[in-house]
């Protein structure tokens, strides 16, 4: 049994604070709500949208479908040997609560991704990262409840064109179903993955220099509580942009007019390039202006000082881009899912 409600209010269903509705919303906790759902005649032809945490969506219009809060929970062991072990986590899960059992249980690998905002079921759509490490170096499939046929199957990660802070499942899969579960392969012995920069340093400071995961665990959190704003105090969705990845004979020029432009590897002939560092020159980082405006502590965190609409950040977002293209010829693309992703004309 499902209960729709009708003009359903967002505003607690993001962490942007953005008080939109959608034509209907539902929170379901149990698959066969999921399934009865994908059955539901009245609601066929209508958008569904699956949400977790809502930790990385910008409502820019009333949202014209059905929002399905995915609340399904549960951590198991599907099976171990010496070195590994495949668990199977419900899409639902809290990501950080899930990274902290599995610390728990002696399964790593994840602590590097401690404190993401975000639900088991975002992680390998975004394919989250931070800290030197990525989802999908640990992910080993996911379910999804196919919403025509309404049938379950798996995907395996070879499957998900997992890139970059994306996959096929924020692209070509999105409108085709739910995650429900998703699977990792952790490791049953510490691998402590300490070499990205801020991390070091911290680790440094505090003079760890053999961290276990739960060193690593903890200094993550310190870290990301320093530099980022807790949405509960001032909504925010994280990063807003994603770093850009350019051609490394074009990012070399471009070294030559700005000599302290950070650059880093991202495949064969391309480099990555700090948003945050981009905006920053741009004079943006701290800026406020009425209701909204970019967090004083990080320049790629765009937040909801009370009351803002989506449009008023979108407007932000796109006079931030606007001024990046400006001054660097460098398109700055959102991270954040932007409904209806139309709105977004930098
Ligand atoms: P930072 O250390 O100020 O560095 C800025 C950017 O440069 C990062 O986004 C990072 O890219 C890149 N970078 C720095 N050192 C690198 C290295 N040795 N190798 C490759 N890339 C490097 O970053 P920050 O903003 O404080 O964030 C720290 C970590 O938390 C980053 O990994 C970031 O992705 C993650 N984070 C995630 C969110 C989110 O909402 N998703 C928000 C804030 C921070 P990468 O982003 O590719 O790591």
């Amino acid at each position: 049994m499902i209960r729709l409600r009708r003009l359903q209010p967002l505003k607690s269903w993001n962490t942007f604070g953005i008080a939109e509705t959608a034509t209907y919303g539902t929170v379901c906790t149990r698959v066969e709500q999921l399934q009865s759902l994908c059955r539901r005649r009245e609601l066929h032809g209508l958008p569904l949208l699956p949400l977790g945490a809502g930790s990385n969506v910008l409502f820019a219009e009333p949202f014209p479908g059905v929002v399905v809060r995915v609340r399904l929970r549960g951590i198991r062991c599907i099976a171990e040997s010496a070195h590994e072990v495949l668990v199977e986590a419900a899409a639902g899960e809290p990501w950080h609560n899930f990274v902290r059992t599995c610390l728990t249980q002696g399964w790593y690998g994840l602590e590097n991704l401690a404190l993401i905002p975000g639900t088991v079921g975002a992680a390998p759509v975004h394919n989250i990262g931070a800290y030197g490490v990525e989802v999908a170096e640990f992910l080993e499939g996911v379910e999804l409840l196919e919403y025509e046929s309404g049938q379950l199957f798996w995907l395996p990660a070879a499957e998900l064109g997992l890139g970059y802070r994306s996959s096929r499942l924020r692209t070509e899969l999105l409108g085709r179903g739910i995650l429900t579960r998703v699977r990792f392969r952790l490791l049953r012995r510490p691998h402590p993955r300490a070499e990205y920069p801020a991390l070091a340093a911290l680790l440094e400071r505090e003079r760890v220099r053999h961290p276990t995961p739960w060193d690593i665990f903890h200094a993550v959190c310190r870290l990301r509580r320093q530099r980022l704003p807790n949405p509960r105090r001032l909504p925010n969705a994280g990063s807003f942009f994603r770093n850009p990845i350019v051609p490394a004979c074009w990012a070399q020029e471009l070294r030559q007019r700005y000599p302290e432009l950070p650059l880093f590897p991202a495949g064969a002939d391309s480099v990555k390039i700090p948003a945050a560092w981009l905006i920053e020159q741009c004079g943006w980082k701290g800026y406020r202006r009425g209701n909204v405006g970019v967090a004083p502590q990080h320049a790629l965190v765009l937040v909801n000082y009370g009351g803002a609409s989506g449009r008023e950040i979108l407007q932000l977002a796109r006079e931030i881009a606007r001024s990046v293209w400006e001054r660097f010829r460098i398109r700055l693309e959102p991270e954040v899912l932007i409904l209806p992703a139309q709105a977004w004309q930098p």
